[in-house]
């Protein structure tokens, strides 16, 4: 870890104590709460349960009757499999906006801890955490990328390197619903590329995708070709919270 992200993470911690106030519903918690959310905020989250999508990793419901979810059944993705921690309702949406459009940059290093146990609870191994990157002009506005904030976090715990910057942002893609294979592809390629700057060995090397949310896959997708384009082994991606599994409209 560099001195800066040192100074970030001491910065951080002077400003907003971790475990004094619920992450989600700022009620007042103990120093024993897990990500620093109270037990009522614990209950309202969709938490992981014992089916989830093999491909994907998309929470599924315990009388859904298939190993993948309806969009992995539809089409197939770049990476080779997804994790996430929750699934996407009201509670996680006011936390994620909180974090992402509301200044609180200090959610992440707890969002990066749950991130860290759900993937302690799977038998792969990485040689590179890399989180998605946002467009520069978004990033300058925001002022940080929620994503980056998460990987180190998750590097810190884990002892993997972490490398914010390997995948650069050139364009925004389009929504993916709608589009057929082709275009899709189409849409995909060229929205990511591995960074000039990057220094980080690629070739056959196992890497951690590292979002937010996990909803369509497309940026999961698109920076998933832009690092087997360069050689990536392996490549799979974690993010904190996933989209429902909804069948697709006839
Ligand atoms: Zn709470
Ligand atoms: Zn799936």
């Amino acid at each position: 870890m560099g001195v800066f992200e040192k100074g970030f993470e001491k910065a951080m911690e002077w400003i907003y104590p971790s475990n004094i106030y619920c992450i989600s519903c700022g009620s007042i918690i103990d120093n024993s709460r897990d990500y620093a959310l109270c037990d009522s905020c614990m209950q309202r989250f969709h938490w992981l349960g014992e089916k989830t999508c093999q491909k994907c990793g998309k929470i599924l419901s315990p009388d859904y009757r298939n190993p993948l979810c309806w969009d992995c059944r539809t089409f197939d993705h770049e990476f080779d499999r997804g994790f996430t921690c929750v699934q996407y309702g009201l509670y996680e949406r006011g936390l994620l906006m909180d974090y992402k459009y509301r200044g609180k940059a200090y959610i992440g290093r707890k969002l990066g801890d749950a991130l860290y146990d759900r993937m302690s609870l799977e038998e792969e191994t990485f040689d590179l955490l890399v989180p998605v990157p946002m467009h520069r002009k978004k990033q300058a506005r925001r002022g940080y990328n929620q994503a980056d904030i998460m990987a180190r976090r998750m590097s810190r715990r884990s002892g993997i390197p972490c490398a914010p910057g390997l995948l650069q942002r050139r364009r925004e893609t389009l929504p993916m619903k709608g589009l057929g294979p082709f275009e899709r592809y189409e849409n995909l390629r060229g929205a990511f590329s591995v960074s000039p700057q990057n220094h980080y060995p690629i070739e056959g090397k196992r890497i951690l995708l590292i979002d937010d949310i996990y909803t369509t896959g497309s940026t999961a997708d698109a920076c998933s070709l832009a690092l087997r384009e360069a050689g990536a082994g392996r490549v799979c991606v974690v993010s904190f919270a996933c989209g429902a599994n909804i069948p697709p409209k006839q």
